[in-house]
């Protein structure tokens, strides 16, 4: 039996990725071979990339003149290639949990980093206002929290390049990418499996960007995989097989307008579960809520039931409820994929405990 899967990537997939990728490892098309075994560089292939960077432009939107590159080294590959590509003299960013704060770390080999926004202080649980300083050779967002739960809605609009990781809220909501010099993410929560990672980036950011007089190796150079078409060295076919089956289901829902439209009534669910709650409290401010990771946490006077309540979720099918170990208490992860019978199997399980243990 399917589980309702709230993990935070790798996390739950639409069923027919799971279906199409499983029949492609058993058989690609009519190539006689796995998609684990045929050549990156055959027609065969070619059309698996090409038909994944078109889906994705057409479903995010993407206009004229940016590239669309998969590559590996996940996420935190791209903390450090961004500043060595195009960090001269100082970016900005905002430092809204362990994401940002990993890639802070990355830009502050290179020189001065202005951090315009922060809500550490309070614990990351709001997405701190921010101005765009226009000093800075670029600025970086994270749009989406993941382990915070902290969100951003909108598209700024920045004096200087602006840089996104939209790792756990890519396509879950309509993007302006033309406000973007490029956006970047692990595609293992809302375009496929684990092991990939896309970049969209703007042709002319990064031809008149990049770093004059720094060597920089040839694999961490953007430009490489733009002018190769992310095929410079092997790239991580099935999990590109994936992507363009995920970004296929996202066409067939209905695109990102309906992605929202779900996400929001997912995230509503939850929240009004937790503010109606005498067992559950959310942690996120108002205004800054997620719609992909939702955390939470006992009330006062029934924290002592943590570990009781993720057993009781576990004999409910649900699983990947127990929160970040740098946060605690439970955090749901409400992908694309998760469906309005998960939530609810996860409310009534809130419901049904609360029910058993209040006092
Ligand atoms: N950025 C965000 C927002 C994430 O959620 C994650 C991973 O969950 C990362 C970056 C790091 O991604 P990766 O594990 O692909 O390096």
């Amino acid at each position: 039996m399917r589980k309702h899967i709230f993990n935070a990537g790798p996390c739950k997939l639409p069923d027919s990725t799971l279906e199409n990728v499983s029949k492609a490892v058993l058989e690609f098309g009519n190539t006689g071979q796995s998609i684990l075994e045929v050549s990156h560089r055959s027609s065969d292939f070619q059309a698996v990339y090409d038909e994944a960077v078109a889906l994705f432009k057409e479903v995010l939107g993407i206009p004229e003149g940016y590239s669309v590159i998969f590559l590996g080294g996940g996420a935190s590959m791209q903390f450090c290639m961004i500043p060595f590509n195009f960090f001269k003299k100082k970016a900005a960013y905002v430092n809204t949990g362990t994401w940002s704060t990993a890639a802070i770390k990355e830009a502050k080999m290179w020189g001065d980093v202005e951090i315009v926004a922060s809500s550490e202080a309070d614990g990351f649980t709001y997405y701190p206002e921010f101005t765009i300083p226009s000093d800075v050779d670029y600025m970086h967002i994270t749009s989406n929290n993941t382990i915070r739960g902290t969100e951003i809605f909108y598209d700024p609009t920045s004096p200087v390049p602006l840089i996104c990781d939209m790792s756990s809220d890519i396509c879950s909501r309509p993007v302006d990418v033309s406000k973007y010099a490029m956006i970047y993410g692990g595609c293992q929560k809302n375009l496929g499996p684990a092991g990939v990672t896309f970049v969209i980036i703007n042709n002319d950011f990064l031809a008149n960007n990049v770093v004059a007089d720094r060597m920089i190796p040839t694999m961490l150079r953007y430009k490489t995989h733009v002018d190769k078409e992310s095929m410079y060295n092997t790239p991580p076919c099935v999990n590109i097989f994936g992507v363009k089956e995920t970004l296929k289901w996202v066409k067939a829902m209905g695109g990102v307008e309906a992605m929202e439209k779900l996400a929001i009534e997912r995230a509503d669910m939850i929240y009004n579960e937790l503010e109606r709650s005498k067992m559950f409290r959310p942690v996120v401010k108002e205004g800054s809520r997620s719609r992909m990771n939702i955390p939470f946490l006992l009330r006062e006077g029934y924290e002592s039931l943590e570990k009781e309540f993720l057993d009781f979720t576990k004999s409910k099918n649900i699983v990947g409820i127990k929160g970040h170990r740098s946060v605690g208490g439970f955090r749901a992860s409400t992908y694309n994929a998760c469906t309005i019978e998960d939530v609810k199997a996860l409310v009534a399980a809130m419901q049904e405990f609360e029910a058993a243990h209040i006092k």
